[in-house]
């Protein structure tokens, strides 16, 4: 039988240790995305593979309905602390657009329990937070969601901050109170009593390239949404667990959503876990029975298992801190390196998410078209240098530019932070000759 594969002509991945993965034909590459942005502890981490493998010795399955676990217990505790939500309860699934389904059902079934009937969701433009129908309603990618738009809605998205492209002409200047005035107004478009939630990433992600918004935007936001009695929803599938040199993103702006989406970094890619976290008083207002939901494989023991060694992992290596470190070498080294480059538009980014805008003129900030697939090229360019990376916007939303995402494991040691920044200016000289020899787009 075939396999419907996610792209022609795949090497296959052999075995892969810390930053390095290794193809069955023996070519090493440097993995500067941690794949889609996951792997946060480096790969082949031993204990982590031996945390799930003795869970699953013990049991590897039973229904979430018919019993709870320790290991459950454990990790909910020692994870509590480090989340920016007062008195947290967490509802573990199999991965990001599943967190954010179960997010966006909490916030409906609060909103019930106090007997209003809300269920709008207000998203972003340019965001992603899943391919499953609810989170891709959410999400505001228009080439993801075209194909789909018959099954979309009721979400409805507002503005977004984009440092390099910000739409205000006041900019830089009171740009987060103008997009959060937007916000008011959009939820004021839908009817502040049908409104639930407002989803967004705290530092957007893949929609935008590692895009931090200014320090005025969150608070001015939250305010928004507390005083129209909307749920905020900080999804932070991408931007959890370190990567942006802290637990959580929310943290940079001293925001406490009501409810936070987690994945990717959760469990490192050693095992599909996805969180979604209720504050206490989400938690007490839904009531534990009070969420008609559930999955198969949620509350999965090996889940919790895998992912209680990640965070002990992250902890006791210090990796939070390292990551805000080395992003800043990244950084420092990028914005060094390709400064004067024609192309680099922009660098941008928090701790080890890091994004690199490329525009076919500086001056203007003109993007590529996107017939010329710049991103992609890129990307291909890079592989073949042994370097991993990351698409962002540009590659899937075609009014958009091309940008690329590096976030590499956090246990990258400078060393390989310089042999990644030296393979992507060679990657970006490969690009400039087949661009020249492929002639004006
Ligand atoms: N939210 C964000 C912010 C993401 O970056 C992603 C994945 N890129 C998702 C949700 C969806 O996660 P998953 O692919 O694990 O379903």
């Amino acid at each position: 039988m075939a396999v419907f594969a996610r792209a022609p002509g795949l090497p296959r991945v052999a075995w892969a240790r810390g930053v390095e993965v290794v193809d069955t034909d023996g070519r090493r590459y440097l993995d500067a995305s941690g794949g889609a942005v996951v792997v946060g502890v480096g790969h082949g981490v031993e204990e982590v593979v031996e945390a799930a493998a003795a869970q699953a010795r013990r049991v590897a399955y039973v229904h979430g309905t018919a019993f709870g676990s320790d290991v459950l217990e454990e990790y909910a505790a020692e994870l509590a602390p480090l989340l920016p939500l007062d008195d947290p309860a967490v509802y573990p699934v199999s991965g990001g657009s599943e967190a954010v389904e179960t997010a966006l059902k909490m916030a409906r079934a609060y909103h019930l329990a106090r007997g209003e009937d809300r269920w709008v969701v207000v998203g972003r433009e340019h965001s992603y937070h899943g391919n499953s129908r609810g989170a891709l309603d959410v999400s505001g990618r228009a080439a993801l969601r075209a194909p789909y738009l018959p099954w979309l809605g009721p979400a409805v998205h507002t503005s977004t901050p984009q440092e390099y492209r910000c739409g205000f002409d006041t900019h830089p200047h009171g740009c987060g109170l103008r997009h959060a005035e937007r916000l008011e107004q959009t939820i004021a478009d839908a009817g502040p009593e049908r409104v639930a939630a407002f989803v967004a990433e705290p530092v957007a992600g893949a929609g935008l390239a590692a895009c931090v918004p200014p320090e005025d935007y969150w608070p001015a936001v939250v305010e928004v949404c507390r005083r129209h009695g909307v749920l905020v929803v900080a999804d932070e599938v991408m931007t959890g667990f370190g990567r942006t040199g802290r637990w959580f993103a929310s943290e940079h702006f001293g925001m406490r959503p009501d409810l936070l989406t987690a994945g990717k970094g959760a469990a490192s890619g050693y095992w599909p876990l996805g969180l979604a976290v209720a504050s206490g008083e989400v938690h007490e207002t839904i009531g534990d029975g009070g969420l008609v939901h559930g999955f198969t494989y949620s509350h999965h023991a090996v889940g919790a298992a895998t992912g209680l060694a990640v965070l002990r992992r992250l902890r006791d290596h210090g990796l939070v801190g390292a990551a805000e470190e080395r992003g800043a070498q990244l950084a420092g080294l990028l914005r060094e390196r390709l400064g004067d480059h024609p192309w680099v538009g922009d660098v941008r980014g928090a701790g080890l998410l890091v994004g690199v805008e490329l525009v076919e003129d500086r001056g203007s900030r003109t993007p590529f078209p996107r017939s010329r697939r710049v991103t992609e090229q890129l990307l291909a360019a890079a592989k073949e240098l042994g370097l991993l990376l990351y698409p962002a916007a540009g590659c899937a939303d075609g009014s958009r530019g091309d940008a690329v995402l590096l976030g590499p494991p956090l246990v990258i040691s400078a060393a390989e932070v310089e042999q990644v920044v030296e393979r992507l200016v060679a990657a970006l000289d490969v690009l400039a000759d087949r661009l020249r020899a492929a002639g004006p787009g």
